[in-house]
């Protein structure tokens, strides 16, 4: 039993964090355990976790904790001195990547990976000009706040910055999707040209290759290639944020670039990456993390210590040894299947989103605009249902589910059925 009420506890969270520190839900959730995909409240009930990115090989997986115990009751400390640990964490990870991604800045949070990239990437080209999505979040620093489109910040977007509208191919025909992507680089050419106009040139395009914040978008055939080859002409560099898109969850690829025809010099790394302890990384190629060493003396006081590679060391052996990464797109592909039912089944779904065990539904009203009110509502009542999910997109219109990466098959098809009951309640099937 927990020794205080869910609303005591609120109270004192708004009397000492305040207010504004996000929370999930009307009546918020208190959450004191979890094992694998499942989590259990302050009263003792439990929810299938179909959100959860972060502990990417489950709640609580011993392993990861034994590797953190382990190595805490050994040595953890800062990061000038020579430790095993970390090289062999850092050779396994680089092993995932392809050529010539073969060196890692250690930090500690997505925020701070994709604010050494572009650090790189500005020193580098000289230049200082940024492309983003118009609808993205890359972290909460100063800088990538001058850069966010996606959620509420009161920075502007910065002088040097500017935002694509990034296109959506679903639904459309091939020949829809072309002229589509078309008019769309021909903006990517006139954003460059108007970076250039204004002296800031190009240093970099950082986007996420899932674009998941904007809603889970199918940028159409050939559009993120020509996008980087745009930015590359005009001397930028290609970071890939692949917070959300990494680390084997679309199934097909370890990486979300690798959904592309594309190599970027720089991909940055955080939440799956500890299973929860805070770590985070930037891969890139030699030549340019040896051009920022020599002029920069970075340190960072915990990034990648040994308790952190410890941790992340331990995710990557989760995944083989549980063959995670398989197991995702196996999963992914049966759960599409089913969406793609429910999207037949029901006029309020428009479209299915995402890739692997990253997936949406895009839900409408019956005119067709967006119908963020039943998103709100089939987020609320499956949580009453016993299943966390929640939404995101430019208009919130698309519920967003992304469990962690050991789902069972029964658990995926609970998932479904939940969520077909949800519908049903909200619109009948047609
Ligand atoms: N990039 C993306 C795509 C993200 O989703 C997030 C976090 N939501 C970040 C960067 C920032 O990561 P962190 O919160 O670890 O700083």
């Amino acid at each position: 039993m927990s020794p205080h009420s869910t609303a005591d506890l609120l109270t004192r969270r708004y009397a000492t964090l305040g207010e504004h520190s996000p929370l999930f839900y009307r009546e918020p959730l208190e959450l004191v355990r979890g094992e694998g995909v499942w989590l259990t409240d302050a009263t003792g009930r439990t929810y299938l976790d179909a959100y959860n990115n972060v502990p990417h090989v489950g709640h609580a997986h011993p392993a990861v904790a034994d590797a953190v115990n382990r190595q805490l009751r050994t040595l953890n400390l800062h990061t000038r001195y020579l430790n095993h640990v970390v090289v062999d964490y850092a050779e396994a990870l680089l092993e995932t990547f392809a050529d010539p991604l073969d060196r890692l800045f250690l930090v500690n949070s997505g925020s701070e990976a994709n604010e050494l990239a572009l650090r790189v990437a500005r020193q580098h080209t000289g230049h200082t000009g940024v492309l983003v999505s118009d609808f993205s979040y890359h972290g909460n620093t100063t800088s990538l706040a001058q850069l966010t489109t996606g959620l509420t910040v009161a920075e502007p977007l910065g002088d040097h910055v500017r935002a694509l509208r990034i296109p959506d191919a679903a639904g459309l025909t091939d020949a829809e999707a072309s002229v589509l992507c078309a008019s769309a680089l021909q903006e990517a050419d006139q954003a460059i040209a108007s970076l250039q106009a204004a002296g800031h040139g190009l240093s970099a395009v950082l986007f996420d290759p899932l674009f998941s914040t904007e809603g889970l978008l199918r940028p159409p055939q050939g559009y993120v290639e020509g996008l980087a080859a745009r930015v590359r002409a005009a001397g930028g560099l290609v970071v890939a944020d692949e917070v959300q898109s990494g680390f084997g969850r679309l199934g097909d690829v370890m990486w979300g670039h690798e959904l592309f025809d594309l190599s970027p010099e720089l991909v940055t790394l955080g939440k799956p990456m500890g299973n929860g302890h805070p770590v985070g990384g930037v891969v890139t190629t030699a030549e340019l993390l040896d051009e920022f060493g020599r002029r920069n003396m970075y340190f960072n006081t915990f990034a990648g210590s040994p308790v952190s590679s410890a941790a992340a060391h331990a995710v990557l052996r989760v995944m083989d040894a549980e063959q995670l990464r398989p197991r995702a797109r196996q999963n992914g592909e049966f759960i599409a299947a089913r969406l793609e039912q429910l999207a037949r089944e029901y006029p309020a779904v428009a479209s299915v989103r995402g890739q692997g065990l990253f997936f949406g539904l895009t839900l409408v009203r019956p005119d067709g605009s967006a119908a963020p009110e039943a998103a709100r509502a089939l987020t609320e009542r499956m949580r009453e249902a016993g299943v966390l999910i929640s939404k995101i997109g430019r208009e919130d219109n698309v519920l967003k589910m992304r469990p962690p990466m050991v789902l069972e098959r029964a658990e995926a098809e609970l998932l479904l059925d939940r969520l077909a009951a949800c519908l049903s309640a909200l619109e009948p099937a047609a």
